[in-house]
Formats: C-alpha cells, structure tokens, sequence
C-alpha cells in the first residue's frame, strides 16, 4: 500500500540545463573578472532600497523597476537589498565587465542589457557553492556601511 499523499501546496520547478565544455569556460572566465572587480578597492558595493528613492533614482537617471545599478563615476555598485543580492551584483560587475563593447544611446544600451541577461543567467546556472560563498565574501568587504 502506498503512503497517503500530502497535498501540495505549490511547487518550484526550473528546467535541467544542458552543461557544455565552451558555456562552463566562459563562466570560468567571467568569475575571474567579477572576482577581480570585488578585489578591487576602488570599487564599492552599496546596499539601498532602490525602487523607493526617488532622489537616489533621479541622480542616477534610473527606471521605476531597477534593482541594481552601476555609477562609474564614484565607482558604487548600487544593490536593492530586498531582492536576490548575488545575481544582482554579478549582473552589475557583468555591466562593468561588457560595457567597453557597446556604445552609449538607446539602442547600444538595451543590446548591452540583453547580453548582460544572458551572461548572468549563464553565470548563475554554473556556479558552485563554493564559487557562491567565496563571491558572498567579497561582497561583504566591498560594502560600505556609511554614507560618503
Ligand atoms: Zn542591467
């Protein structure tokens, strides 16, 4: 006889992704600079709540929606704490990483923004629990915790 099953509630489900040799070296390669970027003193991650401040979102010319921003001016990788803080900061240092390659306008941005979409996801799928923790370390010493 069979347990009596348990109602469910809801479920999460993702779809497998199929790993390859040339999308994992990438990733590799990717790491390594957003690595790098973390190391780098003159670089500062700080955590804000975005979505709810209009002066902050009006000096950095931000959309409604964003959770994540960079300003490459003062160097500040800006975080919306509230949502999901890792691949949002490897979404912005990928910003940093391709930005070079696209140029500046409407068009060049939202072709930069798709590829960055791709690289994240990419990054995301193939990171380890190591590569996560090490990347949450780094993060926590580029943090600032005052206004400057
Ligand atoms: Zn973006």
């Amino acid at each position: 006889m069979s347990k009596p099953k348990r109602p469910v509630l809801f479920e999460v489900t993702r779809k497998p992704h199929h790993k390859t040799k040339s999308e994992q070296r990438l990733h590799y390669r990717l790491l390594g600079r957003v690595y790098a970027i973390l190391r780098d003193e003159d670089w500062q991650v700080r955590y804000c709540r975005l979505c709810d401040n209009p002066k902050l979102r009006r000096k950095l010319e931000l959309e409604d929606e964003v959770i994540g921003t960079v300003d490459y001016e003062t160097q500040i990788i800006y975080i919306d704490f509230r949502y999901d803080v890792l691949s949002t900061v490897v979404h912005e240092c990928l910003h940093i990483i391709v930005t070079d390659r696209f140029g500046s306008g409407k068009a060049q941005y939202e072709a930069e923004e798709k590829e960055v979409r791709r690289l994240e996801k990419l990054m995301m799928e193939y990171m380890t629990r190591t590569q996560a923790t090490r990347l949450h370390h780094l993060i926590s010493a580029r943090l600032m915790e005052r206004k400057m």
